[in-house]
């Protein structure tokens, strides 16, 4: 196990976002819940540093919570690969699919032990009695009575599940139910995934952070720069050399790994209709539902990217290289007129800023963003997306359904038709001003509901009613 180094926030930045009245909100909420904390530490615990949405979320919140004085750290636990395959085989379970189609049993479930009890002890360095642990996914589930052993308060974050629990969700809960059971409380994504035994539960919609390069503003021009920097759209310098940016005004990013692109001939040029996907290589993205949704909406003139975290670059995932592999195959059976349109993009993990600023640029870039999962927690690619004002398209599943107001802040595909995402592809390319209503919406809401100041005062009331049951008179402090 190892503590996440993070910096503190610039708070400036955040608060031209939210303005000064949420702003004055959010201080003073934070500033209540460190005094109430008085030396407590709140540990976040989750399997990776980078890649997948929930370091996405403690990337954003830890240093903002930080920089406004709660004492938030992050610690992230080791495992062995075949460890991260049971895990991974977890998650799609809770998803409510089969997955790799292996076994949960008592092999699994031993290995499963030896690896928690290895991280408990490790655990055991950082975390003192009072403080408050949140536990985040399946992977360090297991965690969470050494957790409360150690006398803090222990929280169990799901960041997955189903909307129609069936037994594939069955089988998964069953494997960490013992554990999270446990916990003082627990947190879901959207209403549905809530589990009848959950201890506690409470409904928490995550958020985006519009202050880091995944969602700073950059305009049109800077979008296209950056893609061109990185081979992603035709036109980039010949040299090929490192070319540095500063989104909207910020610190500068140095653009030095050129994405791995699957692809006929050049790259896209700048000026046409782009639909995109970014997503991790993942069987529940369905990104090769997109690339046939794409070809049968035969739009002439119109690109396809599908961009997902470099298959090498993310170790908690081991599926990820059998997914991409499959989509190429699908894409190498195309005629070479439709896979002159289409690049498939591994996005390079090795520095977390660029990759971000690429994922910003193709979102920023799209004419349409569709993200067509068959299963979803929350979705917080779509509500990047919607950030940046494009159109989306998206099933309704999971948390897109939640986000989505339909006709409103984007598109929802009836998940019982894989095909229909091809006419929304083709309606909204064919109708700018549809495309442009429904981007103002989807910013809107996002605006409203989905930035981490209402995040973090929601977590802010659950530790404080957590503390509290410890120690009645905290807040007299
Ligand atoms: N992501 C990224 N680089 C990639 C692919 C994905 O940074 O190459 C990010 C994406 O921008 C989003 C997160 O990973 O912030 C994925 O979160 P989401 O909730 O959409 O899905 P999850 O991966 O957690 O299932």
């Amino acid at each position: 196990m190892r503590e996440v180094t993070v910096g503190t926030a610039d708070l400036a930045a955040y608060q031209q976002v939210l303005g000064p009245e949420r702003s004055a909100t959010l201080r003073s909420g934070a500033g209540r819940l460190a005094a109430l904390l008085a030396g407590r530490t709140v540990w976040n615990v989750n399997s990776t540093a980078a890649g997948g949405g929930v370091a996405e979320l403690l990337h954003s919140l830890v240093p903002l919570a930080r920089a406004l004085g709660v004492p938030v750290r992050w610690l992230v636990i080791d495992g062995d690969a075949e460890f991260f395959a049971i895990t991974k085989r977890l998650c799609t379970l809770v998803y409510g699919s089969p997955g790799d189609g292996g076994p949960t049993g008592e092999a699994e479930r031993e290995h499963y032990r030896k690896v928690t009890e290895a991280n408990a002890a490790d655990l055991a360095g950082f975390v003192r009695p009072g403080d408050v642990v949140i536990v985040h996914e399946a992977q360090p589930a297991g965690l969470v009575p050494a957790a409360a052993r150690l006398g803090a308060k222990v929280v169990y974050r799901s960041h997955t599940g189903c909307d129609t629990p069936n037994e594939h969700t069955a089988r998964g809960w069953a494997f960490i139910r013992p554990y999270v059971e446990q916990a003082d409380a627990t947190v879901f994504l959207i209403p549905p995934h809530v589990q009848p035994w959950a201890p506690a539960p409470q409904v928490v919609a995550p958020s985006i952070d519009p202050c880091l390069p995944k969602n700073v503003a950059l305009s049109q021009d800077e979008a296209v720069e950056v893609l061109r920097a990185v081979g992603a759209l035709a036109g980039g310098a010949a040299d090929g050399g490192p070319v540095t940016v500063s989104p909207g005004g910020g610190p500068s990013i140095e653009l030095r790994r050129p994405v791995i692109a699957v692809r006929e001939g050049d790259p896209p040029p700048a000026d046409a209709p782009m639909v995109v996907q970014v997503s991790r290589w993942d069987r529940l993205k369905d990104m090769a539902g997109v690339l046939r949704s794409f070809v049968a909406a035969d739009v002439p003139g119109s690109y396809l990217t599908l961009a997902g975290s470099d298959v090498t670059g993310v170790s908690d995932d081991p599926e990820a290289e059998e997914m991409f592999v499959e989509c190429r195959r699908e894409w190498e059976r195309l005629p070479t007129e439709l896979r002159a349109r289409i690049q498939l993009l591994c996005l390079p993990m090795a520095d977390p800023r660029e990759n971000a600023l690429v994922v910003n640029a193709l979102q920023q870039h799209a004419t349409v963003v569709v993200q067509k999962s068959v299963a979803e927690g929350f979705g917080l690619t779509a509500t990047e997306a919607m950030w940046k004002s494009r159109p989306l398209l998206a099933n309704a599943v999971g948390g897109l359904r939640t986000q989505v107001v339909p006709d409103e802040s984007g598109l929802l595909l009836d998940p019982t038709r894989p095909d229909g995402a091809a006419g929304g592809i083709a309606r909204v390319l064919a109708d700018p001003a549809l495309a442009d209503r429904l981007g103002a919406g989807a910013r809107r809401r996002v605006h409203e509901n989905y930035l981490p100041d209402r995040h973090l005062l929601q977590w802010g009331d659950l530790i404080e009613t957590l503390v509290k049951e410890d120690d009645p008179d905290a807040s007299a402090r």
